[in-house]
């Protein structure tokens, strides 16, 4: 039996299942639902990360440069700015180190005073959606990493304010 005689169209030759036909107003990310955002592509990048131990030392970068370029949502306090900030400032101008790291988070802890910074009109040139679709650890880390430095660029006019709260958080 052939088609035309059961009388059925046949399906159309690419239908994925969640055409990105919106974006993201606040990173610019292709997604399926501009209600939902480009939250559910973080989801399982996130949990990619977390499963895969070639890529789970990407997984702060991800949450700090995510959340800097969403900051409505995720910096809704000066002191969740400050530290996806610090974050950033870390991972690029400290090379991610330990003791660096373990400073910043007792300077968080200790509840410091701290400005509330005014978020940048412009937040980086990548978006989750260009991690969500790489295949491999290496390439999934360069594409984390390209987009990460893109969101720290974006916040340049606060660079020096960051830098100086990483450098209070070592004292
Ligand atoms: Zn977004």
């Amino acid at each position: 039996m052939d088609r035309d005689t059961m009388g059925m169209d046949e399906p159309p030759e690419s239908r994925p299942d969640t055409p990105a036909n919106d974006t993201c107003p606040h990173c610019g990310a292709a997604v399926p639902d501009a209600a939902k955002g480009c939250r559910p592509l973080f989801v399982e990048v996130s949990f990619r990360q977390m499963s895969d131990r070639d890529v789970f030392s990407m997984h702060r970068l991800t949450v700090d440069a995510y959340a800097l370029q969403h900051p409505d949502e995720y910096c809704k306090s000066a002191k969740s700015l400050a530290a996806h900030l610090t974050g950033l400032c870390w991972a690029f101008e400290y090379d991610g180190s330990p003791e660096v790291a373990k400073a910043l988070k007792k300077w968080l802890d200790g509840n410091p005073g701290i400005d509330r910074l005014v978020p940048p009109e412009s937040r980086g040139t990548g978006s989750i959606a260009d991690v969500h679709g790489t295949q491999g650890s290496a390439e999934h880390i360069g594409a984390v990493r390209k987009w990460a430095r893109s969101v720290w660029e974006a916040w340049a006019e606060h660079h020096d304010k960051a830098r100086r709260w990483v450098e209070e958080a070592q004292r």
